[in-house]
Formats: structure tokens, C-alpha cells, sequence
């Protein structure tokens, strides 16, 4: 065994136990010097070596990296956007630091071999960027200053490089080139002489990049350098992949911090709209945009929906808005779709895609879009909810940041339905389920809240208790389930005489209802009550018998003023207003009127 030979086999271990990884790789300098070493004691070299694309020997594999080792993750449009994400993902500084750490170890191990090949003139690292067709320089060391072209890039056919391109050649060792006319990575040809490359491969034998020497002197290079050069290059491979290990795993690890403090958030809170904050609060902490739209339909089952949060470019056009399914919006097409849409735009005019709708302003200037859809459960066939990034550069997010906030938009639609499912529960427990009215308990919690609104307005109230007529007799001639119509349909009655979603209106009883409205005058609320009494009058109900059945019902009236406190007794006014109104005939209005401190009722209007 040759001195060479013995230097070898120690840097051949040495390496053997680096790849073990972890503590081990502060032995990869050491087998480098050993391989230098074994360089100089090498046999004398044979004259006139020519290319020899040799045939690779299998080195057996059984690990397979987590993370393919592309080692260029380039990311352009960095800044200027009208969001940035201040948390602790910022992924491509976390890439951009791998990046660095690789190229600082390259660079070493470049200059380490370089003392130790002084024949050497230029050194380069080549990596695929994740292609198989190509390398791209990405490190490299010569003495000869501006020789290289930094944006070279090697496809198939192009010079002798390219040949470790091809699956079947491991190395390639020229020992007497024609002046640098092969070496397309040059700008000025070189008098290069003497040529070694081998290829990088990962675990699974796949080409990552190259390793390359060159040197202006004939027959520099033996098969002795090229073995040595495998040997490096599998060295640079566990340099970069443990730093892409390392990155991976603290981008793991943040996203997960990240994933989990907002998973924390949403089961603290039970209401939908605390749902769609902390939904808008994640993306604009974790998600570079320059629009974000947040849209939500208005229940599980429903088929429109509006607008819950937008801020940014043109934002103010699309607040609130209200949308339907049928509508012919991109941001609707994700619920219909329920998957996420990415989209790039050219700038021109006609390329533009309307959003929520035609008339919409078209901004030409958000070129990318990216729409996660959130829905309760994964398999719905219609998503929920919709988070909406938009974005000026083309190819904006990437697949961490869709990963991320797909993972999001899985813990978002959980607590959106359970929250969604709490509110409705809550609801119903308020609700009359013949009519869809408040029950009594909670007309009078709203009773309560409006006497609360008045009194700091100074406005009054009125109150209306009103009775269907000779209810009875209904259900003794029709039976009860038609009764039951009945109640129904005064009910819509009353709903439509009344201003929705300002007075109040409740079930009091089995055929009895209470209305309170808001902000109203004396002759306001009797108008209002008469209303309702005559459209009560009008209301036809098609039972089969000759005649349509008709219903009355009878009204009484009382106006709480803001010096009136006692809601509770402003009822019991009205409630003996409406006696009044019965024993006065019935189907009438009778208000309730205060004479002289002690109670009255005024007659009939
Ligand atoms: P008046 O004009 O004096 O009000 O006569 P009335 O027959 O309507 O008398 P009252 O208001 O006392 O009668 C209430 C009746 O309403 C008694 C009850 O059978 C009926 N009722 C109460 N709740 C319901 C209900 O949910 N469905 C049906 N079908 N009937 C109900
Ligand atoms: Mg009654
Ligand atoms: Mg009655």
C-alpha cells in the first residue's frame, strides 16, 4: 500500500464518520487535509490523459434527505409591499442565512483545496437549482480576477461540463484541452490545459450540481484527483444538507409556534366575529400582501355572504360587500371550488379578473392572487369562508407560505364552526320555534337593552300587546295545527309592519305578541299599531271551506318615556289597554293613558 493509498483510506474514515453528521462534521476540514496530503505523495502521473467519462460506481444509500437540498432559493421581490409580515416567519432570511453558511463552507473548502493543488487555476461549485438539466455556478476561487461569467449556466451540449449533465458519467478528467474552447463558463478564453470534475450527488445518487478544477497546465490531474474530488464533493453535499436540515427545522419549528399560538386564540373565543379578527390578525401578521380580502357566506348552508374584513390596494370598495354564489368573482369561485386558487395576471387591461364582480374598479396593477378557502369541514363540497391575497409580483407566495396558511385555514374552519354552531345555539334558545319571534324570555332581555338605548337617547318607546280574537273558536273549527298557521302567519304579519332589525318584536304567550318600537311618538306608534291591525284583517288563510278564514286581533298601547322606567309594568300597562280593547269589541287599538296619577284608558281611535 502506497503512502497515497494509506492517506486515503484515513480520509475515506474520516469522512465515513462526518457523514454520520452532528459532532462528526468538524472532521470534514481534517479528511480534507489528509486527501491534500495524499495528493502529493500520489504516483507519478501518465502523459496524456484524454476526456474519460467513467462509469460511476454505486456507493450504497439507505437515508434520503428530508429536504431537497436546492440550494438556491432566490427571492426577488422583497420588499415594497403594502403588508409585510412582522412575525417570526421570515422564511427566506432563514433560507437566505442557510444560503450564506453553504457558500462560506464552499468557500473554504475551495480555498483549502487550492493551497493544497497550486496547479490549480480556477475552482468552481456548481449546483441544479433544482433542475435535472442544468447547472448554475454558485461558488468559486482563481486567481485570475473577472475570468468567470457569475451567471453561467450549463445545459446539455454545452462543453465538457456539461457531460456530468448525463446520468452515466461520475467524472470527467481531461488532460490536454484545445485552448479553453469548451469551457462556455469563461468570458475571455484561457490557455486552459487540464481538467477535473466530478459530479455532487445526494443521498439517493441524485445530481445536485458540480465540483470543478481546472488549471492551466497539461496533465495536471490524475484519477488519484478525481477520486479525491468525489470525495470532497460528498463532503459538500452533508455541508449543505445539514444546513438544510437545520433551516427546515427551525422553519418547522417557528410554524408550528406560530400555528399553535393561534390555535390557543381561536378556542378562547365563541363568536363568529372574533373568528374572522383573529383570521384577519394571522394573515396580516404571517402574509405579505397588497390586498387582503376576507369573505364569509352567511351560514354553512347559505348562498350569499359579504365582505368581513379588506384592507389595502382599492380596499374600500369591497367592504361590507355583499356577494351571492351566482356571482362571477374570482373570490367566488373559491367557495364554489372549495381549493385554492393561484393566479398570475399580465398588466394589460384585458386580462383583468373581476374579483367579486363587473363593476368592481380593476386594478392592473395586482398581478398575482392567491384565495384559501376555509370551510368547516375538509370534504364540503362549498367552502365558507375565504382568505384573499393578492399581491403586485407575479409568483408572490410561495409553497411555505400556502402550506402555512393552509394548515391555518384547517384550525380556522374548526373554530368557525364551532363557534358558528355556539351562536346558533344560542339563538335558538331565544327563539319561538313555531314563529322564528324572540320567546318571552328574550323580548324582555331586549326590552331591557332598548330601555337602556332611550333612556341615553332620550327617546321613548312604544309598546304594543296585542291578542288574537276569539282564538279559540279557531282551533275548536279548524283544529289546532291550522291555529298554529295562524299564528304564523300573524306573525310575518307583524314582522313586515315593523322596521326590521330596529324594533323588537316577541312571542308573549300562545297567541300573543309584544312589539316594542324604537325612537317613536305618540301618534307613531298608533299608526303603526293600526297597521298592523288592519293588515292582520286583510290576512286570508285557504282552509278547505268556501269561505277563507279571517282573523282579528286587538291592540293595546303604551309609550314609555325616557321619565318611564319600569318595563316590566310599561307591559302590564299595555296589557290592560288590550283588555280595554276586548271589552270594547275587539279588533281595535286602545292606548293606555295616565289621568290625574291614577290609570286610564283613552276609548277607541
Ligand atoms: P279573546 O278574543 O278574548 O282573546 O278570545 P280567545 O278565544 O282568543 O281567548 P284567549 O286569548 O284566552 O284564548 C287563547 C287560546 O289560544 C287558548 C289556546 O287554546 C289557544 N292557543 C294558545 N297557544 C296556542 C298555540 O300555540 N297554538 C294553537 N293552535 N292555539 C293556541
Ligand atoms: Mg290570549
Ligand atoms: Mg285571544
Amino acid at each position: 500500500m502506497s503512502v497515497s493509498e494509506i492517506l486515503f483510506a484515513v480520509a475515506g474514515a474520516l469522512l465515513g464518520l462526518a457523514f454520520q453528521g452532528g459532532m462528526f462534521l468538524f472532521l470534514i476540514p481534517f479528511a480534507v487535509v489528509a486527501i491534500s496530503l495524499a495528493f502529493m505523495n500520489r504516483p507519478s502521473l501518465p502523459n496524456g490523459t484524454t476526456v474519460l467519462p467513467v462509469i460511476k460506481d454505486k456507493h450504497s444509500t439507505t437515508l434520503s434527505p428530508i429536504v431537497s437540498p436546492d440550494l438556491r432559493n432566490e427571492f426577488t421581490n422583497s420588499k415594497l409591499e403594502t403588508n409585510e409580515p412582522n412575525s417570526s416567519l421570515r422564511i427566506n432570511e432563514v433560507w437566505s442565512r442557510a444560503n450564506l453558511d453553504i457558500d462560506k463552507a464552499f468557500g473554504d473548502i475551495l480555498r483549502c483545496l487550492k493551497v493544497l493543488m497550486p496547479q490549480a487555476n480556477t475552482l468552481t461549485v456548481w449546483t441544479n437549482g433544482g433542475s435535472t438539466t442544468e447547472f448554475k455556478l454558485r461558488t468559486f476561487q482563481s486567481d485570475i480576477p473577472n475570468c468567470i461569467d457569475m451567471s453561467a449556466k450549463i445545459t446539455e451540449n454545452m462543453g465538457i461540463l456539461s457531460m456530468l449533465l448525463r446520468p452515466d458519467v461520475s467524472r470527467i478528467l481531461e488532460g490536454d484541452l484545445l485552448v479553453g474552447k469548451r469551457l462556455t463558463y469563461y468570458i475571455e478564453n484561457r490557455k486552459i490545459r487540464s481538467l477535473v470534475g466530478v459530479p455532487l450527488f445526494d443521498r439517493n445518487e441524485r445530481r445536485l450540481g458540480a465540483l470543478l478544477v481546472d488549471s492551466l497546465h497539461p496533465n495536471a490531474f490524475s484519477p488519484t484527483h478525481a477520486q479525491a474530488l468525489a470525495f470532497i464533493a460528498r463532503a459538500m453535499f452533508m455541508v449543505s444538507f445539514k444546513s438544510f436540515v437545520s433551516a427546515q427545522n427551525y422553519i418547522e419549528q417557528q410554524q408550528f409556534s406560530v400555528l399553535y399560538h393561534y390555535q390557543r386564540k381561536f378556542f378562547q373565543t365563541m363568536t363568529v366575529k372574533d373568528i374572522y379578527k383573529q383570521m384577519f390578525e394571522y394573515v396580516k401578521e404571517n402574509m405579505p400582501f397588497d390586498r387582503l380580502t376576507i369573505l364569509a357566506l352567511d351560514g354553512p348552508k347559505e348562498n350569499s355572504g359579504h365582505v368581513v374584513y379588506c384592507v389595502g390596494v382599492d380596499s374600500d370598495q369591497f367592504v361590507n360587500k355583499k356577494f351571492t354564489l351566482s356571482d362571477k368573482g374570482i373570490f367566488v369561485l373559491a367557495f364554489l371550488r372549495n381549493r385554492p386558487i393561484s393566479r398570475s395576471f399580465n398588466s394589460g387591461y384585458a386580462d383583468y379578473v373581476p374579483r367579486l364582480n363587473d363593476s368592481e374598479k380593476r386594478n392592473m396593477e395586482l398581478r398575482q392572487l392567491f384565495v384559501m378557502p376555509v370551510s368547516s369541514e375538509p370534504d364540503a363540497k362549498i367552502a365558507e369562508l375565504a382568505i384573499c391575497l393578492e399581491s403586485r409580483y407575479i409568483n408572490r407566495y410561495q409553497d411555505h407560505e400556502k402550506k402555512l396558511l393552509k394548515a391555518f385555514a384547517g384550525v380556522a374552519g374548526f373554530a368557525y364552526a364551532r363557534a358558528y354552531q355556539f351562536e346558533m345555539g344560542k339563538d335558538m334558545a331565544a327563539r319561538d320555534a313555531l314563529t322564528g319571534l324572540m320567546n318571552r324570555g328574550a323580548l324582555r332581555d331586549a326590552m331591557r337593552t332598548e330601555k337602556i338605548r332611550a333612556n341615553r337617547q332620550k327617546t321613548n318607546i312604544g309598546v304594543l300587546m296585542m291578542d288574537i280574537d276569539h282564538f279559540k273558536k279557531v282551533n275548536d273549527t279548524y283544529g289546532h295545527p291550522v291555529g298554529d298557521e295562524v299564528i304564523k302567519g300573524i306573525a310575518n304579519v307583524i314582522s313586515g309592519e315593523i322596521r326590521k332589525e330596529i324594533d323588537v318584536v316577541g312571542r308573549y304567550g300562545g297567541e300573543e305578541f309584544v312589539v316594542g318600537l324604537v325612537d317613536t311618538t305618540p301618534e307613531g306608534m298608533i299608526e303603526t299599531a293600526e297597521r298592523i291591525r288592519k293588515s292582520v284583517g286583510k290576512l286570508e288563510f285557504n282552509i278547505l271551506k268556501p269561505d277563507p278564514l279571517r282573523v282579528t286581533v286587538s291592540i293595546g298601547a303604551y309609550l314609555v318615556t325616557p321619565e318611564f322606567s319600569d318595563m316590566k309594568k310599561a307591559i302590564n300597562n299595555a296589557d290592560q289597554a288590550l283588555y280595554k280593547a276586548k271589552e270594547g269589541g275587539r279588533n281595535q287599538v286602545v292606548q293606555f293613558e295616565e289621568i290625574d296619577g291614577l290609570s286610564g284608558v283613552s276609548g277607541e281611535l
